[in-house]
């Protein structure tokens, strides 16, 4: 059996489902009213990813700290996969999403050199009110190196896994 420990990190502006997405993957729930109180911590899960391969993520979100803007070196230091996260009812929150991606390939690199595993999740997809487009969030996930972008809805439980498996893919395939 081979175990891996993957430290992921999860950035993006703030109040675009972040913690309730790490929530949802990590314990299976969505609550409205949730709010992590601390500030930057990780969860855990632990999964069996095939008959040879034990995973244990180390799922880290920033909440709270996304006023800095600049995230210190330490969350950044030996992670292996990013989630950049936006909100689709908020087209900042989408602008934002360069400066995650430049910010992350500034401060970390796989131990080859190579940049980190990172996927784009539009989140909130569930909502009428949706103001950025398929289209532009596809040239923009091609332009900015992600490996890959997907439409989530961590309210109604959309995609969140799937996210998450596409990416730990990707980390295992580039290991
Ligand atoms: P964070 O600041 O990025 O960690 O965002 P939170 O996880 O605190 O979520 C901000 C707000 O968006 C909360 O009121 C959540 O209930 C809400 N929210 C999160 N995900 C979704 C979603 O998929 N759909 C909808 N409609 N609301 C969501």
């Amino acid at each position: 059996m081979n175990e891996h420990l993957l430290k992921i990190l999860i950035v993006g502006d703030g109040n675009v489902g972040k913690s309730s997405f790490v929530h949802r993957y990590v314990n299976g729930q969505f609550n409205q009213a949730y709010k992590m109180t601390m500030g930057v911590d990780y969860s855990v899960k632990l999964l069996l990813w095939s008959d040879k391969d034990k995973v244990t993520l180390q799922i880290w979100d920033i909440a709270g700290q996304e006023r800095f803007i600049s995230m210190n070196r330490i969350y950044y230091k030996g992670a292996l996969g990013c989630v950049v996260m936006f909100d689709v009812t908020n087209s900042a929150s989408f602008l934002s999403c360069r400066h995650w991606k430049q910010d992350l390939d500034n401060k970390a690199t796989l131990p080859d050199g190579n940049s980190i595993p990172c996927i784009l999740l539009a989140n909130k997809c569930d909502l009428a009110q949706r103001v950025v487009s398929g289209d532009s969030i596809d040239r923009f996930s091609k332009a900015n190196g992600f490996v890959s972008w997907m439409e989530v809805s961590v309210k109604e439980n959309k995609n969140v896994g799937e996210a998450m498996r596409v990416l730990v893919q990707e980390i295992l395939t580039v290991q």
